[in-house]
């Protein structure tokens, strides 16, 4: 099936109580048993319920994968992955990632004797002499947020079968739409489904994806013994959500590219970071180049990007991306704040810079909107 109609039908089958052709919210905590043992594959909604399980099903057709697991946030998915590991064990993650992550790196999990690595990843080759005996997994994002950089996922899965170890891909920013990590080599797909997946501003969750059935085992086990699990409603909510995950997408692709180019061409902006401007190999891994976008101004004076993300009249100010409205963040204060400056300025993340989320609104409004606050 292509992605289109599995976006819509994938792991939704009519309910076979009515014939519901939504999958219905099954909010219960547990399952009437016949006699003990004997019950219809369901004892207790944290290890088992039909509306999740329908959309499992859903996000791993989308990313051409064997096993979906949701979460209830995309960092709880990310936690789940971290149980997978032992004291000693040693992980190597991009160096321009979200901060959310580096916080559980660094804050939670080092304190349970696990060891990271934080590498530039634009050069898979420079990424080997980071490997020794204890290495259990490659860690990354592409494109990287928020510069917007590019990681050849092939080249890290090659990497990673040489060595024997897991690739974790966070594909939050791209989605199945744009690029399918497992089919170019990574053992886990990781979404903070919140985004795009959900669409909709509305839901936290999380998931991650496998082909491998004993490794979804692993995390099917983590998912029930820590708990970690999201509600039906928010599961019912992303699988409306994904049903018009390819249209929201083919628009996001369309006015981010339209930004870009507008912010490219406009006198007081410095540089613009955009994947559809990459001169990187990997640029040919991705379909399209999404809805995200971020950019400085010249001079790159703090008072003047505070005065221009606090003047959009369309674009909201807040957290978060992959939502059908528009957003500006300022990465520094928000997203990233748990990353030390020094840091942050070491992978390149200055300060002043402005992360757009581009919407699916009428790309005219927001082009003016960028010209009334830029100036
Ligand atoms: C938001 C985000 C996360 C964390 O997901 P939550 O759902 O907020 O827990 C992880 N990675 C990326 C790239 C994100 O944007």
């Amino acid at each position: 099936m292509k992605f289109a109609t599995k976006a819509i039908h994938a792991g939704v089958e009519p309910d076979p109580t009515t014939g519901a052709i939504m999958t219905p919210i099954y909010q219960t905590s547990t399952y009437v048993q016949e006699a003990p043992g004997k019950h219809k594959g369901y004892e207790y909604a944290r290890t088992q319920n039909p509306t999740r399980n329908a959309l499992q099903a859903a996000l791993a057709a989308l990313e051409n994968g064997k096993h979906g697991l949701c979460y209830a946030s995309g960092l709880a998915s990310i936690d789940a992955i971290l149980k997978l590991f032992k004291p000693g064990d040693e992980i190597i993650a991009t160096n321009d990632l979200y901060g959310g992550t580096y916080r559980i790196f660094t804050k939670i999990y080092s304190n349970f004797g696990l060891k990271f690595h934080f590498v530039p990843m634009q050069d898979m080759a420079s990424v080997e002499k980071y490997i020794n005996a204890n290495t259990k997994m490659l860690w990354l994002e592409t494109p990287t947020n928020p510069l917007m950089r590019l990681i050849d996922i092939q080249a890290a899965g090659t990497l990673a079968k040489k060595h024997n170890v897991l690739l974790a891909v966070d594909n939050t920013f791209a989605t199945p739409y744009l690029q399918l990590p497992l089919e170019m080599g990574a053992d886990i797909v990781m979404h903070s489904v919140t985004k795009y997946l959900g669409g909709h501003s509305d839901t936290v969750m999380g998931a991650l994806i496998v082909n491998d059935d004993e490794l979804a085992q692993r995390l099917a086990f983590i998912q029930n013994a820590s708990g970690a699990v999201p509600g039906p409603q928010d599961c019912f909510l992303v699988l409306r959500g994904l049903k018009t995950l390819h249209v929201r997408m083919q628009r996001h692709c369309e006015n981010g590219r339209a930004v870009a180019e507008y912010l490219a061409k406009h006198t007081k902006v410095d540089t613009v970071n955009y994947p559809g401007f990459s001169t990187h190999p990997a640029k040919s891994q991705m379909r399209d180049f999404g809805g995200m976008v971020s950019f400085t101004l010249k001079g790159d004076d703090w008072d003047e990007a505070l005065q221009v993300m606090s003047s959009f009249h369309v674009f909201s100010l807040g957290e978060s991306l992959g939502g059908v409205e528009s957003l500006v963040t300022h990465p520094a204060s928000m997203t990233h704040a748990s990353i030390p400056k020094e840091e942050r300025l070491q992978s390149g993340l200055k300060d002043t810079l402005i992360r757009l989320s581009v919407g699916i609104e009428d790309i005219d409004d927001l082009i003016a909107d960028l010209q009334q606050a830029i100036g």
